[in-house]
């Protein structure tokens, strides 16, 4: 994978900050966003790592690492669109009553 394991050099992940927070750009199933750190190994043996930089995307499946920008947005649910819990319908956030189906909001 790339030039990671030249030289012994590793990413692991840390640990999941958000579970299914993506899609694994290789395989399409679910990433996680991970903290990661390097791993600069020697014969197989761990003698220095170091904390990523930033979160990453990281699939279980096939192993990969790679951007958060990369993976496609989960289903968007921006902060000033409403969607109404009965008809499913989009609503514009000030509305008390869903103008489509009428229940409240
Ligand atoms: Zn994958
Ligand atoms: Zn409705």
């Amino acid at each position: 994978m790339f030039f990671f394991f030249v030289g012994g050099l590793e990413q692991q992940a840390r640990q999941v900050l958000k579970s299914g927070a993506g899609r694994c750009i290789a395989c399409g199933s679910r990433a996680d966003l991970v903290d990661y750190e390097k791993v600069l190994k020697l014969f197989f043996v761990p003698v220095w790592r170091w904390p990523g930089k930033e979160p990453v995307m990281y699939c279980n499946d096939c192993k990969l690492f790679f951007p958060q920008s990369l993976t496609p947005p989960p289903p968007s649910s921006t902060a000033d669109v409403l969607r109404c819990q009965f008809c499913r319908r989009e609503v514009d956030a000030d509305f008390r009553f869903c103008p489509f189906c009428g229940n409240a909001l």
